[in-house]
């Protein structure tokens, strides 16, 4: 058709050029925080713990794959702001079952249910259930199985319904694909999507927490997630994962949760030490990201946030920290690469831009 076309052109006898581009379009990632704040309390504002990594190339603004690492609350918010819309996400992904890193999925998927019931469906990855030595289950498919339940007790589903047939009778929870994994000491493959592939590892916070690992022609992200140290408190080489940091070797970007050692039971604070204990500290941080090679360090989930008197009911011994002592906290870890105090929405390039 184009063949004749540009035939019809030539016996007509009209002169044009053809402009053909020879620059292949250049990889690139984005790596965007949609929510800073660590644990249950409320601060300023800030959205619950998550993390978007898009991949694509310049012609897509790096837009083609989006992957989301949990949901806390607010993310469906801090994704609108950044113009992405929930019908776009390719894979969700979940660290482990705490409310601030997934209470924002109900929100996310009925959105998604009553615009994009058509499809496709999206993926939802995450760790098989894990039984805890105590006795309760983490359960991230039965999260996932009763995400609709309220608003189909409430009726609204049914309501929705009759007013949109084409809607999956079965409300939020029928639009996705779960994909569970059995999680091991080991980086095991969970997703993938042309060029983008997807490794898990087991770690330890709570049962069934996994931490992750992005690998695109354009550069790679670790997501830790609230990994700490197998060992659940001191005497112990250091609060951070070994599992984490075997998969954040050469990595050109570590995305962290992060306690600060003012938090700390030497300190003032009253924070309860089994929590403290638990997370990774922004200077041991600092040290696993200079063993592993990373490039850029991305601190989120900040226990305590930025400016905050308290973390909920504990003072910050000293008063509020800010960036510096952040920073402070990872160069004493003896880490000289690039460090980034994550706030809401922050977003670095890899490669960077200039
Ligand atoms: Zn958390």
């Amino acid at each position: 058709m184009k063949l004749s076309m540009l035939k019809l052109c030539a016996l007509a006898g009209f002169g044009f050029v053809v402009s053909v581009s020879t620059a292949a379009a250049d990889p690139c990632m984005k790596v965007s925080l949609t929510g800073t704040q660590g644990g249950p309390p409320l601060f300023n504002g800030q959205a619950g713990a998550g993390t978007l990594v898009q991949y694509g190339d310049d012609s897509d603004k790096c837009g083609a794959v989006k992957l989301q690492f949990d949901t806390g609350r607010g993310t469906n918010m801090r994704l609108s702001q950044m113009k992405v819309p929930v019908g776009k996400l390719d894979a969700i992904f979940f660290t482990h079952m705490h409310s601030d890193h997934t209470e924002g999925l109900g929100d996310i998927l009925q959105l998604r249910w009553h615009f994009n019931s058509g499809g496709p469906k999206v993926d939802v990855v995450c760790t098989e259930d894990a039984k805890s030595p105590i006795g309760h289950t983490l359960s991230c498919s039965n999260f996932v199985a009763h995400i609709g339940d309220a608003l189909i007790e409430s009726g609204e589903i049914s309501q929705r319904l009759a007013e949109n047939k084409k809607r999956l009778p079965g409300g939020p929870a029928d639009l996705v694909n779960v994909n569970t994994f059995a999680a091991s000491g080991e980086p095991l493959q969970v997703w993938q999507k042309g060029d983008v592939k997807v490794t898990a590892i087991g770690s330890r916070h709570i049962p069934g927490h996994a931490s992750y690992r992005v690998d695109t022609p354009a550069g790679s992200v670790v997501i830790g997630g609230d990994a700490g140290n197998d060992i659940p408190k001191p005497p112990r080489p250091s609060s951070t994962s070994e599992q984490v940091e075997k998969l954040a070797q050469g990595a050109d970007v570590l995305v962290h949760s992060t306690i600060h050692p003012a938090m700390g039971p030497d300190k003032d604070s009253g924070f309860p030490p089994p929590i403290y204990f638990r997370q990774s500290n922004a200077a041991d941080l600092g040290a696993l990201s200079k063993r592993a090679g990373v490039k850029t360090l991305m601190l989120t989930h900040l226990i305590p946030p930025m400016g905050a008197a308290k973390q909920g009911p504990y003072p910050i011994p000293g008063g509020p920290l800010d960036e510096s002592h952040y920073k402070a906290a990872v160069k004493e870890g003896g880490f000289e690469g690039n460090t980034v105090v994550g706030t809401d929405l922050l977003t670095i390039t890899v490669p960077a831009k200039n």
